[in-house]
This record gives structure tokens, sequence and C-alpha cells, in this order.
């Protein structure tokens, strides 16, 4: 069986998954008006796009996929450069 290869740049450097995360946070106001320096609540982050494969060395970006079937099926594979 084949290992499993991370995803790499073409610079040779491993890939990092780069995603935006939201996080809503609720705070008490306080009686001067302004509210809480400290949440009150936090609420499940979630992602708020597909998200990309980053390069840090170069800032190359990729998109990702994931293989469908095989040994190594469900595992992040690099996609097509994104210019
Ligand atoms: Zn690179």
């Amino acid at each position: 069986m084949e290992n499993y290869q991370k995803p790499v740049c073409d610079c040779g450097a491993e890939l990092l998954f780069e995603v935006e995360e939201v996080e809503v946070v609720t705070y008490k106001i306080l009686n001067n008006g302004w509210f809480a320096k400290r949440a009150s609540e936090k609420k499940e982050r979630s992602r708020n796009n597909y998200g990309h494969l980053t390069c840090k060395t170069c800032l190359n970006q990729y998109d990702y996929n994931f293989t469908f079937s095989g040994p190594h099926k469900s595992k992040l594979v690099r996609g097509a450069k994104i210019d």
C-alpha cells in the first residue's frame, strides 16, 4: 500500500490549510454604557468559506480536494493553483 503524501507546494514546502472562521460572541452591557470586556457567551465557531491550501514559504495558494476512494479515502490532496 502506498503511503499518503501530504500536499506540497511547487517550491517543495508543505502546504497549510487556511480558512476564514467566524465566532459569534455575546457581551453584557454595563451600567456605564459600554459592553463588558469579557464575553458572557461564545457560540460554536463556524467556517465562513471553503478554504484553500497556502504556502508560507512562497505564498502560493491552491484549491484542495479530498480523495474519494482507495485506501486513503477522505484525505486532503492539492488542487489547481489559485492565481
Ligand atoms: Zn511554496
